[in-house]
Protein backbone atom coordinates (compact mmCIF):
# COMPACT_ATOMS: atom_id res chain seq x y z
CA UNK A 1 0.00 0.00 0.00
CA UNK A 2 2.85 2.41 0.75
CA UNK A 3 4.41 1.53 -2.27
CA UNK A 4 1.25 2.38 -3.77
CA UNK A 5 1.01 5.79 -2.53
CA UNK A 6 4.70 6.74 -2.78
CA UNK A 7 4.25 6.09 -6.95
CA UNK A 8 1.16 7.96 -6.70
CA UNK A 9 3.01 10.72 -4.76
CA UNK A 10 6.30 10.54 -7.34
CA UNK A 11 3.75 10.59 -10.40
CA UNK A 12 1.61 13.40 -8.93
CA UNK A 13 5.72 15.42 -8.58
CA UNK A 14 6.06 14.38 -11.98
CA UNK A 15 2.65 15.80 -13.36
CA UNK A 16 3.49 19.29 -11.37
CA UNK A 17 6.91 20.04 -13.15
CA UNK A 18 5.57 19.41 -16.72
CA UNK A 19 2.23 21.37 -15.48
CA UNK A 20 4.75 24.25 -14.82
CA UNK A 21 6.62 23.53 -18.40
CA UNK A 22 3.87 23.37 -20.35
CA UNK A 23 2.32 26.98 -19.07
CA UNK A 24 5.81 28.61 -20.24
CA UNK A 25 3.72 29.31 -23.45
CA UNK A 26 0.39 30.84 -23.72
CA UNK A 27 -1.09 28.25 -26.27
CA UNK A 28 0.20 24.86 -23.94
CA UNK A 29 -0.78 26.79 -20.69
CA UNK A 30 -4.30 25.68 -19.84
CA UNK A 31 -2.82 22.00 -20.76
CA UNK A 32 -0.38 22.37 -18.01
CA UNK A 33 -2.88 23.88 -15.74
CA UNK A 34 -4.98 20.75 -16.13
CA UNK A 35 -2.09 18.33 -16.08
CA UNK A 36 -1.02 19.61 -12.56
CA UNK A 37 -4.68 19.68 -11.47
CA UNK A 38 -4.70 16.31 -12.60
CA UNK A 39 -1.98 15.73 -10.09
CA UNK A 40 -3.43 17.50 -7.62
CA UNK A 41 -6.12 15.08 -7.49
CA UNK A 42 -4.47 11.92 -7.67
CA UNK A 43 -1.98 13.79 -4.66
CA UNK A 44 -5.09 14.61 -2.22
CA UNK A 45 -6.73 10.68 -3.58
CA UNK A 46 -3.23 9.27 -2.68
CA UNK A 47 -3.76 11.38 0.68
CA UNK A 48 -7.21 10.65 1.74
CA UNK A 49 -7.05 6.66 1.30
CA UNK A 50 -4.32 6.42 4.15
CA UNK A 51 -6.08 9.25 6.81
CA UNK A 52 -7.73 7.32 9.90
CA UNK A 53 -8.40 10.08 12.23
CA UNK A 54 -10.93 11.32 10.60
CA UNK A 55 -13.62 10.73 8.51
CA UNK A 56 -14.28 11.38 4.86
CA UNK A 57 -17.61 12.98 5.63
CA UNK A 58 -16.00 15.54 7.62
CA UNK A 59 -13.24 15.56 4.53
CA UNK A 60 -15.47 15.63 1.50
CA UNK A 61 -17.70 18.31 3.92
CA UNK A 62 -14.95 20.56 4.39
CA UNK A 63 -13.80 20.08 0.85
CA UNK A 64 -17.33 21.24 -0.63
CA UNK A 65 -17.76 23.95 1.86
CA UNK A 66 -14.10 25.03 0.15
CA UNK A 67 -14.74 24.87 -3.08
CA UNK A 68 -17.82 26.32 -3.11
CA UNK A 69 -16.40 29.48 -1.25
CA UNK A 70 -13.18 29.21 -3.47
CA UNK A 71 -15.64 28.85 -6.83
CA UNK A 72 -17.93 32.06 -5.91
CA UNK A 73 -14.78 34.34 -5.23
CA UNK A 74 -13.16 33.24 -8.32
CA UNK A 75 -16.02 33.58 -10.94
CA UNK A 76 -17.55 37.14 -9.03
CA UNK A 77 -14.06 38.97 -9.12
CA UNK A 78 -12.93 41.61 -11.09
CA UNK A 79 -9.76 41.29 -13.23
CA UNK A 80 -8.77 44.38 -11.39
CA UNK A 81 -9.52 43.14 -7.89
CA UNK A 82 -6.57 40.10 -9.32
CA UNK A 83 -3.62 41.10 -6.64
CA UNK A 84 -6.05 41.44 -3.60
CA UNK A 85 -7.13 38.11 -4.47
CA UNK A 86 -3.47 36.47 -4.95
CA UNK A 87 -2.69 38.17 -1.77
CA UNK A 88 -5.54 36.69 0.45
CA UNK A 89 -5.00 33.60 -1.00
CA UNK A 90 -0.99 33.46 -0.22
CA UNK A 91 -2.40 34.32 3.45
CA UNK A 92 -4.23 30.92 3.66
CA UNK A 93 -1.58 28.95 2.11
CA UNK A 94 0.41 30.26 4.73
CA UNK A 95 -2.16 29.78 7.97
CA UNK A 96 -3.09 26.12 6.28
CA UNK A 97 0.80 25.43 6.81
CA UNK A 98 1.00 27.32 10.31
CA UNK A 99 -2.09 25.24 11.43
CA UNK A 100 -0.97 21.88 10.49
CA UNK A 101 2.63 22.70 12.15
CA UNK A 102 0.90 23.52 15.48
CA UNK A 103 -1.55 20.73 15.52
CA UNK A 104 1.21 18.36 14.69
CA UNK A 105 3.53 19.95 17.62
CA UNK A 106 0.12 19.86 20.45
CA UNK A 107 -0.81 16.29 19.07
CA UNK A 108 2.59 14.56 19.58
CA UNK A 109 3.51 16.80 22.95
CA UNK A 110 -0.07 15.98 24.06
CA UNK A 111 -0.02 12.20 23.55
CA UNK A 112 2.87 11.17 23.38
CA UNK A 113 5.86 12.67 25.69
CA UNK A 114 8.33 11.29 24.17
CA UNK A 115 10.81 13.84 22.61
CA UNK A 116 10.01 14.81 18.67
CA UNK A 117 12.61 14.16 16.32
CA UNK A 118 15.10 17.00 15.36
CA UNK A 119 13.93 17.63 11.97
CA UNK A 120 10.53 17.21 12.98
CA UNK A 121 10.78 20.39 15.55
CA UNK A 122 13.00 22.21 13.51
CA UNK A 123 10.41 21.64 10.42
CA UNK A 124 7.59 22.73 13.04
CA UNK A 125 9.45 25.71 14.23
CA UNK A 126 10.30 26.78 10.26
CA UNK A 127 6.35 26.56 9.34
CA UNK A 128 5.38 28.44 12.10
CA UNK A 129 7.62 31.09 11.46
CA UNK A 130 7.40 31.25 7.62
CA UNK A 131 3.63 30.34 8.06
CA UNK A 132 2.61 32.80 10.32
CA UNK A 133 4.51 35.50 8.96
CA UNK A 134 2.89 34.66 5.58
CA UNK A 135 -0.49 34.92 7.12
CA UNK A 136 -0.38 38.21 9.14
CA UNK A 137 1.96 39.66 6.10
CA UNK A 138 -0.64 38.92 3.69
CA UNK A 139 -3.58 40.37 5.47
CA UNK A 140 -1.74 43.70 5.52
CA UNK A 141 -0.84 43.85 1.98
CA UNK A 142 -4.74 42.85 1.11
CA UNK A 143 -5.85 45.63 3.16
CA UNK A 144 -3.23 48.09 1.74
CA UNK A 145 -4.30 47.00 -1.88
CA UNK A 146 -8.24 47.04 -1.09
CA UNK A 147 -7.58 50.31 0.50
CA UNK A 148 -8.90 49.28 3.79
CA UNK A 149 -5.63 50.51 5.13
CA UNK A 150 -3.25 53.43 3.71
CA UNK A 151 -1.28 52.26 0.71
CA UNK A 152 1.58 54.70 1.70
CA UNK A 153 4.24 53.43 3.58
CA UNK A 154 4.07 53.01 7.42
CA UNK A 155 6.91 53.84 9.15
CA UNK A 156 8.16 54.63 12.38
CA UNK A 157 11.72 55.25 14.35
CA UNK A 158 13.54 51.81 15.07
CA UNK A 159 11.08 49.55 12.64
CA UNK A 160 14.30 48.41 11.47
CA UNK A 161 16.49 47.34 14.86
CA UNK A 162 12.59 46.11 16.36
CA UNK A 163 12.00 44.22 13.62
CA UNK A 164 16.12 42.51 13.88
CA UNK A 165 15.07 42.14 17.75
CA UNK A 166 12.75 40.36 17.05
CA UNK A 167 13.87 38.09 14.65
CA UNK A 168 16.66 37.31 17.15
CA UNK A 169 14.18 36.66 19.57
CA UNK A 170 12.53 33.88 17.51
CA UNK A 171 15.31 32.27 16.99
CA UNK A 172 16.49 32.08 20.76
CA UNK A 173 13.12 30.69 21.44
CA UNK A 174 13.26 28.71 18.70
CA UNK A 175 16.72 27.05 20.08
CA UNK A 176 14.78 26.22 23.68
CA UNK A 177 11.70 24.72 21.85
CA UNK A 178 14.12 22.22 20.33
CA UNK A 179 16.02 21.81 23.88
CA UNK A 180 12.44 21.80 26.00
CA UNK A 181 10.05 20.66 23.65
CA UNK A 182 7.36 20.23 26.06
CA UNK A 183 7.10 24.35 27.77
CA UNK A 184 3.86 25.59 25.86
CA UNK A 185 5.18 29.03 27.16
CA UNK A 186 7.76 28.87 24.06
CA UNK A 187 5.75 28.13 21.36
CA UNK A 188 3.45 30.86 22.20
CA UNK A 189 6.48 33.71 22.03
CA UNK A 190 7.01 31.79 18.63
CA UNK A 191 3.71 32.05 17.37
CA UNK A 192 3.86 35.70 18.38
CA UNK A 193 6.59 37.19 16.92
CA UNK A 194 5.92 35.17 13.71
CA UNK A 195 2.66 37.27 13.29
CA UNK A 196 3.95 40.27 14.58
CA UNK A 197 6.97 39.85 12.11
CA UNK A 198 4.29 39.49 9.27
CA UNK A 199 2.62 42.73 9.93
CA UNK A 200 6.01 44.68 10.53
CA UNK A 201 7.67 43.49 7.57
CA UNK A 202 4.72 44.79 5.32
CA UNK A 203 3.15 47.80 6.97
CA UNK A 204 6.48 50.14 5.22
CA UNK A 205 6.21 48.63 2.02
CA UNK A 206 4.10 51.02 -0.35
CA UNK A 207 3.63 52.55 -3.79
CA UNK A 208 4.79 50.15 -6.74
CA UNK A 209 6.70 47.98 -4.58
CA UNK A 210 3.48 46.09 -3.71
CA UNK A 211 3.67 43.64 -6.63
CA UNK A 212 7.06 42.49 -5.54
CA UNK A 213 5.99 41.53 -1.93
CA UNK A 214 3.06 39.73 -2.99
CA UNK A 215 5.37 37.34 -5.35
CA UNK A 216 7.35 37.18 -2.22
CA UNK A 217 4.47 36.01 0.03
CA UNK A 218 3.93 33.65 -2.55
CA UNK A 219 6.99 32.00 -2.18
CA UNK A 220 6.77 32.25 1.60
CA UNK A 221 3.37 30.29 1.13
CA UNK A 222 5.45 27.90 -0.90
CA UNK A 223 8.40 27.68 1.43
CA UNK A 224 5.85 27.06 4.83
CA UNK A 225 4.26 23.91 2.79
CA UNK A 226 7.27 22.56 2.18
CA UNK A 227 8.72 22.38 5.66
CA UNK A 228 4.85 20.93 6.52
CA UNK A 229 5.73 18.22 4.41
CA UNK A 230 9.01 17.29 6.38
CA UNK A 231 6.78 17.28 9.45
CA UNK A 232 4.09 15.11 7.59
CA UNK A 233 6.70 13.04 5.83
CA UNK A 234 4.70 13.80 3.03
CA UNK A 235 6.63 14.08 -0.22
CA UNK A 236 4.40 15.60 -3.04
CA UNK A 237 3.72 18.46 -0.47
CA UNK A 238 7.80 18.93 0.08
CA UNK A 239 7.82 18.83 -3.92
CA UNK A 240 4.90 21.20 -4.42
CA UNK A 241 6.16 23.59 -2.02
CA UNK A 242 9.35 23.90 -2.85
CA UNK A 243 8.02 24.24 -6.52
CA UNK A 244 5.88 27.32 -5.36
CA UNK A 245 8.68 28.40 -2.92
CA UNK A 246 11.64 28.27 -6.13
CA UNK A 247 9.03 30.13 -8.53
CA UNK A 248 7.56 32.47 -6.04
CA UNK A 249 11.72 33.46 -5.82
CA UNK A 250 12.16 33.39 -9.60
CA UNK A 251 9.05 35.93 -10.00
CA UNK A 252 10.39 37.81 -7.06
CA UNK A 253 13.81 38.40 -8.61
CA UNK A 254 11.92 39.45 -12.37
CA UNK A 255 9.88 41.77 -10.50
CA UNK A 256 12.88 43.26 -8.69
CA UNK A 257 14.36 43.87 -11.99
CA UNK A 258 11.97 45.07 -13.75
CA UNK A 259 11.41 47.85 -10.88
CA UNK A 260 14.81 48.34 -10.04
CA UNK A 261 15.29 46.84 -6.46
CA UNK A 262 17.23 44.36 -5.10
CA UNK A 263 16.43 41.50 -3.54
CA UNK A 264 18.65 41.98 -0.42
CA UNK A 265 16.67 45.25 -0.26
CA UNK A 266 13.52 43.51 -0.32
CA UNK A 267 14.09 40.96 2.06
CA UNK A 268 15.29 43.56 4.43
CA UNK A 269 11.61 45.23 4.10
CA UNK A 270 10.53 48.45 4.84
CA UNK A 271 11.43 49.37 0.88
CA UNK A 272 9.56 51.87 -1.22
CA UNK A 273 9.14 54.10 0.84
CA UNK A 274 10.12 57.12 -1.40
CA UNK A 275 7.52 56.71 -3.70
CA UNK A 276 4.63 59.22 -3.34
CA UNK A 277 7.17 61.90 -1.81
CA UNK A 278 8.51 63.90 -4.58
CA UNK A 279 5.50 65.90 -5.72
CA UNK A 280 5.67 69.46 -4.90
CA UNK A 281 4.31 71.50 -7.34
CA UNK A 282 6.50 70.13 -10.82
CA UNK A 283 6.49 72.32 -13.95
CA UNK A 284 2.87 72.58 -15.48
CA UNK A 285 3.08 70.20 -18.47
CA UNK A 286 1.56 71.52 -21.55
CA UNK A 287 -0.10 68.77 -24.14
CA UNK A 288 -1.25 69.03 -27.51
CA UNK A 289 -4.83 66.98 -27.92
CA UNK A 290 -5.99 64.64 -30.94
CA UNK A 291 -9.27 63.49 -31.69
CA UNK A 292 -10.74 60.53 -33.22
CA UNK A 293 -11.08 61.26 -36.47
CA UNK A 294 -7.67 62.96 -37.00
CA UNK A 295 -6.56 59.48 -34.84
CA UNK A 296 -7.69 57.53 -37.45
CA UNK A 297 -6.24 59.49 -40.27
CA UNK A 298 -2.88 58.70 -38.44
CA UNK A 299 -3.54 54.77 -38.31
CA UNK A 300 -4.36 55.01 -41.73
CA UNK A 301 -1.12 56.44 -43.05
CA UNK A 302 1.63 54.53 -40.99
CA UNK A 303 3.68 51.42 -41.44
CA UNK A 304 4.07 50.58 -38.01
CA UNK A 305 2.22 50.65 -34.99
CA UNK A 306 3.07 49.53 -31.17
CA UNK A 307 0.19 49.24 -29.01
CA UNK A 308 1.57 49.96 -24.95
CA UNK A 309 -1.22 48.40 -22.54
CA UNK A 310 -1.18 49.67 -19.17
CA UNK A 311 -3.66 49.32 -15.89
CA UNK A 312 -6.25 51.42 -17.88
CA UNK A 313 -6.69 48.78 -20.25
CA UNK A 314 -7.78 46.45 -18.25
CA UNK A 315 -10.30 48.91 -16.17
CA UNK A 316 -11.70 50.09 -19.37
CA UNK A 317 -11.05 46.26 -20.88
CA UNK A 318 -10.39 47.33 -24.22
CA UNK A 319 -8.45 44.30 -25.27
CA UNK A 320 -11.33 43.17 -27.33
CA UNK A 321 -11.44 46.70 -29.41
CA UNK A 322 -7.84 46.85 -28.87
CA UNK A 323 -7.76 43.30 -31.40
CA UNK A 324 -10.38 44.98 -33.80
CA UNK A 325 -7.70 47.68 -33.87
CA UNK A 326 -4.94 45.38 -34.79
CA UNK A 327 -6.94 43.76 -37.43
CA UNK A 328 -7.93 47.10 -39.36
CA UNK A 329 -4.46 48.04 -39.24
CA UNK A 330 -3.65 44.21 -40.67
CA UNK A 331 -5.99 45.04 -43.53
CA UNK A 332 -3.72 47.58 -44.48
CA UNK A 333 -0.67 45.75 -43.86
CA UNK A 334 0.71 47.88 -41.03
CA UNK A 335 3.21 46.20 -39.05
CA UNK A 336 1.39 45.64 -35.30
CA UNK A 337 3.17 44.72 -32.42
CA UNK A 338 2.53 45.17 -28.48
CA UNK A 339 5.02 45.81 -25.87
CA UNK A 340 4.90 44.39 -22.61
CA UNK A 341 6.25 45.83 -19.53
CA UNK A 342 6.83 42.84 -16.50
CA UNK A 343 5.06 45.55 -14.42
CA UNK A 344 1.99 46.88 -16.43
CA UNK A 345 -1.08 46.35 -14.75
CA UNK A 346 -1.73 45.24 -11.35
CA UNK A 347 -0.09 41.53 -11.75
CA UNK A 348 2.18 39.94 -13.26
CA UNK A 349 1.14 39.04 -16.86
CA UNK A 350 -1.53 40.93 -16.24
CA UNK A 351 -1.53 42.11 -19.72
CA UNK A 352 -0.56 38.92 -21.13
CA UNK A 353 -3.54 37.23 -19.30
CA UNK A 354 -5.90 40.13 -21.13
CA UNK A 355 -4.48 40.16 -24.35
CA UNK A 356 -4.86 36.27 -24.72
CA UNK A 357 -8.23 36.60 -23.23
CA UNK A 358 -8.88 38.70 -26.76
CA UNK A 359 -7.40 36.16 -28.95
CA UNK A 360 -4.32 37.89 -29.43
CA UNK A 361 -1.63 35.88 -30.53
CA UNK A 362 1.27 35.25 -28.16
CA UNK A 363 3.91 36.12 -30.82
CA UNK A 364 2.79 39.60 -31.06
CA UNK A 365 3.37 40.23 -27.80
CA UNK A 366 7.17 41.59 -27.28
CA UNK A 367 9.04 41.95 -23.61
CA UNK A 368 10.58 45.07 -22.92
CA UNK A 369 13.89 44.07 -23.42
CA UNK A 370 13.14 42.69 -26.72
CA UNK A 371 11.10 45.60 -28.28
CA UNK A 372 13.06 48.61 -26.73
CA UNK A 373 15.42 49.11 -29.58
CA UNK A 374 12.49 48.77 -32.00
CA UNK A 375 10.60 52.49 -31.07
CA UNK A 376 12.83 54.56 -32.59
CA UNK A 377 12.32 53.36 -36.02
CA UNK A 378 8.01 53.12 -35.46
CA UNK A 379 6.06 55.66 -37.11
CA UNK A 380 3.53 55.55 -34.39
CA UNK A 381 2.78 54.36 -30.19
CA UNK A 382 -0.50 53.76 -29.03
CA UNK A 383 -0.38 53.96 -25.32
CA UNK A 384 -3.55 52.46 -24.03
CA UNK A 385 -3.94 53.47 -19.73
CA UNK A 386 -0.51 53.10 -19.21
CA UNK A 387 1.59 55.50 -17.54
CA UNK A 388 4.69 54.62 -15.23
CA UNK A 389 5.91 51.61 -17.39
CA UNK A 390 6.56 54.74 -19.97
CA UNK A 391 7.63 57.59 -18.02
CA UNK A 392 11.07 58.40 -19.07
CA UNK A 393 11.62 60.24 -15.74
CA UNK A 394 12.49 56.97 -14.62
CA UNK A 395 15.42 57.51 -17.36
CA UNK A 396 16.52 61.21 -16.88
CA UNK A 397 15.00 62.59 -13.58
CA UNK A 398 17.54 61.44 -10.50
CA UNK A 399 14.99 62.72 -8.05
CA UNK A 400 11.65 60.86 -9.38
CA UNK A 401 10.56 58.14 -6.87
CA UNK A 402 10.82 55.59 -9.78
CA UNK A 403 14.09 57.01 -11.31
CA UNK A 404 15.76 53.73 -12.54
CA UNK A 405 13.05 51.47 -13.22
CA UNK A 406 13.50 49.95 -16.63
CA UNK A 407 10.61 51.56 -18.78
CA UNK A 408 9.67 51.16 -22.32
CA UNK A 409 11.08 53.61 -24.35
CA UNK A 410 7.65 54.88 -26.33
CA UNK A 411 8.95 58.45 -26.50
CA UNK A 412 11.14 57.60 -28.91
CA UNK A 413 8.50 56.47 -31.80
CA UNK A 414 8.29 58.92 -34.18
CA UNK A 415 4.86 59.75 -33.10
CA UNK A 416 3.23 59.15 -29.65
CA UNK A 417 -0.54 58.89 -28.77
CA UNK A 418 -1.51 58.55 -25.53
CA UNK A 419 -5.49 57.01 -24.53
CA UNK A 420 -6.32 57.92 -20.71
CA UNK A 421 -9.05 60.01 -19.39
CA UNK A 422 -7.53 63.10 -18.22
CA UNK A 423 -3.80 64.49 -16.75
CA UNK A 424 -4.02 61.62 -13.77
CA UNK A 425 -1.14 60.28 -12.85
CA UNK A 426 -0.50 56.40 -12.30
CA UNK A 427 0.00 53.72 -9.57
CA UNK A 428 3.45 55.59 -8.51
CA UNK A 429 1.93 59.04 -8.18
CA UNK A 430 4.46 60.96 -9.88
CA UNK A 431 3.83 63.37 -13.61
CA UNK A 432 4.77 61.94 -16.89
CA UNK A 433 7.27 64.31 -18.93
CA UNK A 434 5.77 62.38 -21.96
CA UNK A 435 2.87 63.97 -22.29
CA UNK A 436 4.49 67.03 -22.84
CA UNK A 437 6.91 66.07 -25.62
CA UNK A 438 6.32 67.39 -28.82
CA UNK A 439 6.13 64.17 -31.01
CA UNK A 440 3.37 63.30 -28.10
CA UNK A 441 -0.56 63.35 -28.70
CA UNK A 442 -3.18 63.01 -25.91
CA UNK A 443 -6.34 61.04 -26.97
CA UNK A 444 -8.39 61.90 -23.73
CA UNK A 445 -11.52 59.63 -22.86
CA UNK A 446 -12.08 56.06 -21.80
CA UNK A 447 -9.78 53.81 -23.56
CA UNK A 448 -12.47 51.14 -24.74
CA UNK A 449 -15.32 54.18 -25.68
CA UNK A 450 -12.42 56.22 -27.61
CA UNK A 451 -10.82 52.87 -29.21
CA UNK A 452 -13.89 51.63 -30.79
CA UNK A 453 -14.58 55.09 -32.20
CA UNK A 454 -11.48 55.34 -33.79
CA UNK A 455 -12.00 51.89 -35.11
CA UNK A 456 -15.67 52.89 -36.39
CA UNK A 457 -14.08 55.46 -38.52
CA UNK A 458 -11.13 53.63 -39.95
CA UNK A 459 -13.78 51.23 -40.69
CA UNK A 460 -15.60 54.02 -42.95
CA UNK A 461 -11.91 54.77 -44.80
P1 LIG B 1 -0.40 53.15 -14.20
O1 LIG B 1 0.91 53.83 -14.14
O2 LIG B 1 -1.04 52.75 -12.93
O3 LIG B 1 -1.37 54.12 -15.04
C1 LIG B 1 -2.64 53.70 -15.41
C2 LIG B 1 -3.29 54.85 -16.16
O4 LIG B 1 -4.50 54.32 -16.70
C3 LIG B 1 -3.67 55.99 -15.26
O5 LIG B 1 -2.78 57.07 -15.40
C4 LIG B 1 -5.11 56.35 -15.70
O6 LIG B 1 -5.14 57.70 -16.15
C5 LIG B 1 -5.37 55.41 -16.87
N1 LIG B 1 -6.73 54.88 -16.86
C6 LIG B 1 -7.46 54.43 -15.82
N2 LIG B 1 -8.66 54.05 -16.23
C7 LIG B 1 -8.71 54.26 -17.55
C8 LIG B 1 -9.71 54.06 -18.55
N3 LIG B 1 -10.93 53.58 -18.26
N4 LIG B 1 -9.41 54.37 -19.83
C9 LIG B 1 -8.19 54.88 -20.16
N5 LIG B 1 -7.21 55.10 -19.25
C10 LIG B 1 -7.48 54.79 -17.96
O7 LIG B 1 -0.34 51.84 -15.10
P2 LIG B 1 0.89 51.10 -15.77
O8 LIG B 1 1.62 52.01 -16.69
O9 LIG B 1 0.35 49.80 -16.28
O10 LIG B 1 1.91 50.81 -14.58
C11 LIG B 1 1.63 49.86 -13.58
C12 LIG B 1 1.98 50.44 -12.23
O11 LIG B 1 1.39 49.61 -11.25
C13 LIG B 1 3.47 50.48 -11.96
O12 LIG B 1 3.79 51.58 -11.15
C14 LIG B 1 3.68 49.16 -11.20
O13 LIG B 1 4.83 49.18 -10.40
C15 LIG B 1 2.42 49.11 -10.39
N6 LIG B 1 1.99 47.77 -9.96
C16 LIG B 1 2.17 46.72 -10.79
C17 LIG B 1 1.76 45.47 -10.40
C18 LIG B 1 2.01 44.27 -11.29
O14 LIG B 1 2.25 43.20 -10.78
N7 LIG B 1 1.93 44.45 -12.60
C19 LIG B 1 1.09 45.29 -9.17
C20 LIG B 1 0.87 46.43 -8.36
C21 LIG B 1 1.35 47.65 -8.78
P3 LIG B 1 -6.53 58.50 -16.11
O15 LIG B 1 -7.02 58.46 -14.73
O16 LIG B 1 -6.16 59.87 -16.59
O17 LIG B 1 -7.44 57.82 -17.07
Amino acid sequence: MSIAIELAYLVASIMFVMGMKLMNKTKSARQGNQLSALGMLIAIVATLVQIEAISFVEIIGCMVVGSAIGLYYANKVEMTKMPEMVAIFNGFGGLASFSVALSDYFLRTDVNMESIELVTIISIIVSVFIGGLTFTGSLVAYLKLNGNISGSPITFKGQHPINLMLFIGFLTAAVFTVMDQTDPMLIVILIVIALVLGVLTVIPIGGADMPVVISLLNSYSGMAACATGFILNNNVLIVAGSLVGASGIILTQIMCKAMNRSLVNVLLGGFGQTVNEVQGDGPTITVKEIGVEETAMLFDGVSSVIVVPGYGMAVAQAQHVIRELMEQCEKRNIDFKFAIHPVAGRMPGHMNVLLAEANISYDKLIEMESINDEFPSTDLVLIVGANDVVNPAARNNPQSPIYGMPILNADKARTVIVCKRSMGKGYAGVENELFGYPNCLMLFGDAKQTITKVVSEMKEM
